[in-house]
């Protein structure tokens, strides 16, 4: 008998402990997707409803069918509700849109769905909502009524947004960490920025599938990767798969980052991809504070905070 490769034996159960899979919830899926459908409760249009599951890409499908909202929009909704609602423990199961407070100031980057028109009705003039739609616009001019706004560069004022929402945008940004450090100035200090994107959950480091020539021309470094586009038939160029050093990136700009894995059926919320960034701009990210010493400040005179990041050593004996 042929040894077993080891290759063949260990990437499996190294996944699971890192990323642990419920089996049981993979039964709960499946089971759903035979039945059709799956009873629970929309946040977006807040009622109890039948979710559609009728497609093994859970992440893009399980539609409820009274408000039209996929999956990947709830997720961000129930995200931003339980920041509204002051954490996930604090968060209710029958959380809706219509419990933000109708002065909170948000930013969508899409226009349409069920999650920009029922926030857009709830909110009325503290909605803003915007697509990228053409290269020679600038940031918070409009084509046909619609916002025109560069992630990279907009055209908010410092401080000015309690959150800003973008689903499956930021792999579309050719320079993204621009564009994080841009939702970093504009949002209020507390202020969020909470989005999906693909994510790999396999490793660590950012997959770059596409950069800008000098011209602003698009090179592909992989194979160029299309997604769909309400708004551009050909669709929109993929040019990062981020990973988990997006966390340390988004830490290095001076947010508290926190990666959100979401499993809720009663939510329709299946599968096991249901990730969502949750980037809270704060004053002082707790990556930069002292954990072995908390509330204690070290002596930084004459050096440079980043210089300064090491006591004298400690010697014993
Ligand atoms: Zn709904």
């Amino acid at each position: 008998m042929k040894p077993p490769r080891i290759l063949d034996r260990w990437p499996s159960p190294m996944i699971r402990t890192i990323w642990p899979l419920d089996s049981a919830a993979h039964l709960r899926d499946s089971m759903a997707l035979k039945i059709g459908h799956l009873p629970g409760y929309c946040c977006i249009c807040g009622t109890l409803t039948l979710f559609r599951v009728d497609h093994p890409n859970f992440r893009e499908h399980v539609v409820c069918v009274r408000c039209g909202s996929r999956n990947r929009q709830r997720q961000v909704a129930l995200v931003l509700l339980s920041c509204v609602a002051g954490g996930a423990d604090k968060l209710s199961a029958l959380s809706n849109i219509r419990d933000i407070p109708r002065q909170t100031v948000i930013w969508n980057a899409e226009t349409t769905r069920a999650l920009h028109q029922r926030l857009g009705a709830h909110l009325g003039a503290s909605y803003i909502a915007s697509e990228y739609v053409d290269p020679a616009l600038k940031s918070g001019e409009r084509k046909g009524g619609v916002l025109h706004v560069d992630m990279q560069h907009t055209h908010f004022e410092n401080d000015s947004l309690d959150f800003i929402l973008s689903s499956d945008v930021m792999e579309h940004v050719p320079l993204p960490l621009e564009a994080l450090r841009e939702t970093f100035r504009i949002l209020k200090p507390g202020g969020c920025h909470i989005f999906t994107a693909p994510f790999y959950q396999h490793r660590f480091t950012n997959e770059t599938r596409a950069a800008l020539d000098g011209q602003g021309r698009a090179t592909h470094l992989r194979k160029p990767w299309y997604h769909d586009d309400p708004i551009r038939p050909e669709g929109a160029l993929v040019y990062t798969i981020f990973a988990p050093e997006l966390l340390c990136q988004l830490e290095e700009i001076g947010f508290e980052p926190r990666l959100c894995r979401l499993y809720a059926p009663f939510h329709g919320i299946l599968g096991d991809n249901g990730i969502v960034i949750l980037a809270r701009k704060v004053l002082e990210p707790s990556h930069r504070q002292d954990w072995v010493f908390p509330g204690e400040s070290w002596p930084l005179s004459g050096v440079g905070a980043e210089g300064a990041a090491h006591p004298p050593p400690v010697v014993s004996g």
